[in-house]
């Protein structure tokens, strides 16, 4: 068997792949998909034991998907409609999701189906370079440590990990240096929702909501109602007045920090597909980086701080919940934003806001900029008034190597852009288009990422253009 030697360390090199996958999120399922079907010998590493990343372990509630997005996103969600027998995908623009089955279908898809080999319980621990070629990963589980070398990499870990490991180049956050602010996602089961929305109706002042949201999140509760039965999306928000008044007849309930923090947020909660629990996105951790790990520690830790907090009041004062329990908090915290690597170009919020369609346009998006201010204080929305925008080739290859796809929400973008360009659906496309180029540049024997063909890679991504 062949070895490497690291630091006077003797690592064997027990895999040659095609393409190395870093992370098996959205991105990294999409990479592993697009380069499974394409017949090439893909490697997943993925540091924790489900795919999905933030949309599984991280209790993401719905997936956002543009009306032009055909690819495998479009795919998941048909399959998870077929086996739950619903018609959430009919509601498009956002559709709910089951955490759980979407991390079995997700086996099914990428290891079953499209043969990847996946290693779960596996971190990228470092990487040997030649000039501006990764020659090998070193990744580190219960086998210890061992050595892959493939053609192709592609970096889907959501924080850049492989990039950093490689020594590319990345930025972090926004002028200051900080990040959209993230979210320690929860659920709750056993809420009887047909009584909240009852008492909204009968008392429509004290639930009226007073933060600024999106437009298709402003659902009365009649047409909340509706979508539960119709397999579409309901959004429950932000109970700022009840909150107000509850804190003044109960003085004492909460502390000054608790009553700060929901009176920062309200109360944001969303259908999930089986009816009796609801996904709570209240919590906020501010002046976030996510590039340490005493921070991130610290963060989850303050995260489920904020959601015993913010369920003891739920509990107690919001009519449906008085039988309630949490159910679970994300085994990954919801990052927003870490690691930007930086590509041959930087995505920005002038191409999201000018529509921009790119000669070397791989991916197209809808999604408009969504800055989660890095106090935790408030949300920025800008809603694009219809229409798409395409993401160029150039921001998906780094910019400091020749064989390193950047994909998911670590690809190349300013701080606005990437608040914009980030969602599930998305990021799984960027997965699919980087494991497309690497199988038509092994098909035309190129090892470079720049040498792609655009026109050919074009054609092969129309269902995600
Ligand atoms: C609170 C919140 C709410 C959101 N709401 C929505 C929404 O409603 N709809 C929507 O469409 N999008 C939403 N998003 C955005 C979306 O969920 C994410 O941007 C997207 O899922 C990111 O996918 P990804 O594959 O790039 O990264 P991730 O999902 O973060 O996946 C990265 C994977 O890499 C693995 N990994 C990381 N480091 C290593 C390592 N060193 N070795 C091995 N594996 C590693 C991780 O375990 C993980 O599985 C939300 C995000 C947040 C945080």
């Amino acid at each position: 068997m062949n070895h490497v030697e690291v630091s006077g360390l003797k690592i064997p090199v027990t895999v040659e792949t095609d393409i190395f996958v870093a992370g098996g999120g959205s991105a990294g399922v999409g990479a592993a998909i697009a380069g499974g079907r394409s017949g090439l010998k893909t490697f997943v590493a993925e540091r924790i034991f489900a795919l999905g990343g933030m949309m599984t372990s991280g209790l993401m509630s719905k997936i956002a998907i543009s009306a032009s997005n055909h690819g495998i996103a479009e795919e998941l969600l048909k399959r998870l409609d077929a086996h739950q027998k619903s018609d959430f995908l009919s509601g498009r623009h956002e559709v709910p999701i089951d955490p759980e089955l979407a991390k079995w279908m997700l086996d099914k898809m990428v290891i079953a189906e499209a043969g990847a080999d996946v290693r779960f319980g596996t971190t990228i621990s470092g990487v040997i370079k030649e000039g501006r070629d990764i020659k090998y990963v070193i990744i580190d589980s219960i086998n210890g440590l061992e050595a892959v070398q493939a053609k192709y990499y592609v970096d889907c870990t959501g924080d850049g990990q492989l990039g950093f490991k490689a020594g590319a180049s990345y930025i972090v956050g926004n002028e200051q240096g900080y990040g959209s602010s993230p979210t320690l996602m929860f659920r709750i089961a056993n809420v009887d929702i047909e009584k909240l929305i009852s008492e909204m109706e009968a008392h429509p002042d004290i639930y009226a909501s007073e933060q600024d949201t999106y437009s298709n999140h402003k659902i009365s509760p009649a047409q909340n109602r509706k979508n539960i039965a119709g397999d579409k999306y309901a959004h429950f928000a932000d109970f700022i007045p009840l909150i107000r008044q509850k804190a003044k007849e109960n003085p004492g309930f909460l502390s000054d920090w608790e009553l700060e923090m929901m009176l920062q947020r309200g109360l944001i909660f969303m259908n999930q597909p089986q009816g009796t629990h609801v996904l709570v996105n209240s919590t906020r951790i501010p002046y976030f980086k996510g590039d340490n790990s005493k921070e991130l520690s610290d963060a989850v830790v303050a995260g489920r701080k904020q959601a015993a907090a913010t369920f003891r009041f739920m509990k107690a004062f919001v009519p449906g919940f008085e039988k309630s329990f949490i159910m679970d908090t994300g085994s990954l915290l919801g990052i927003r934003e870490s690691r930007r690597l930086t590509g041959d170009y930087i995505f920005t919020d002038d191409d999201v806001n000018s529509l921009r369609r790119f000669d070397d346009g791989i991916v197209s998006n809808f999604g408009g900029v969504e800055i989660h201010s890095v106090n935790g204080k408030s949300t920025d929305i800008k809603e694009l008034q219809g229409g798409f925008y395409t993401v160029p080739y150039r921001s998906i290859i780094s910019k400091d190597l020749d064989n390193l796809y950047i994909t998911g929400r670590c690809f190349s973008a300013n701080h606005a852009a990437l608040s914009a360009a980030r969602n599930i659906a998305y990021c799984m496309a960027l997965g699919q288009a980087a494991g497309t180029a690497a199988a038509q540049l092994l098909r035309r024997n190129k090892s470079q990422i720049r040498d792609i063909d655009i026109k050919p890679l074009q054609k092969e991504l129309e269902s995600i253009i």
